[in-house]
């Protein structure tokens, strides 16, 4: 599986499920990892401190597969084929939005987008839907519903999920 994880910034609360990612674990798979960088450690080094033995009985350089890190600033890329702009946010640490650009590839018009949140609340929802996701999970969520609800969606519309090997 080869795939892009965007990560707005390192705080426990959006890293610590990266070392039970199963693919990461498989032969053959190749990750880029995107997070903010520029000031102090790197997004490699971040990672790699959770992992250490008296956290994690895997450190971060055995993981099989191929990982590229790469610590941004704000500005213009492209991930996947997809034109992703980074801008800082307002966060108690360096932190990165992102908005995701696609409109010209009819591909990414049938990939579902599923916003995961703490924003509840009716103006939130509509506001997520007028900007073009297909649902809308608040937290808290367990990850067997996240995956169950992805599944479905991905099913529904007939989209490769694996398109990026
Ligand atoms: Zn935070």
């Amino acid at each position: 599986v080869r795939g892009h994880l965007l990560i707005t910034h390192t705080h426990w609360d959006h890293i610590q499920g990266f070392p039970f990612f199963a693919p990461v674990f498989a032969e053959g798979g190749e990750w880029d990892l995107y997070a903010p960088g520029g000031l102090g450690e790197g997004l490699e080094a971040v990672l790699s401190a959770q992992m250490q033995h008296p956290y994690f009985p895997v450190t971060l350089a055995q993981l099989a597969a191929t990982i590229r890190y790469h610590n941004l600033v704000e500005g213009a890329l492209t991930v996947g084929g997809v034109r992703v702009v980074a801008q800082y946010l307002n966060h108690p640490a360096l932190t990165l939005g992102y908005r995701l650009e696609a409109d010209g590839d009819p591909y990414f018009r049938k990939v579902p987008i599923v916003l995961l949140t703490a924003e509840a609340g009716a103006e939130k929802t509509q506001e997520g839907f007028a900007a073009g996701i297909t649902d809308y999970l608040t937290k808290p969520f367990k990850a067997p519903f996240v995956r169950a609800r992805v599944r479905a969606w991905l099913e529904r519309v007939g989209a490769d999920s694996d398109r990026g090997a």
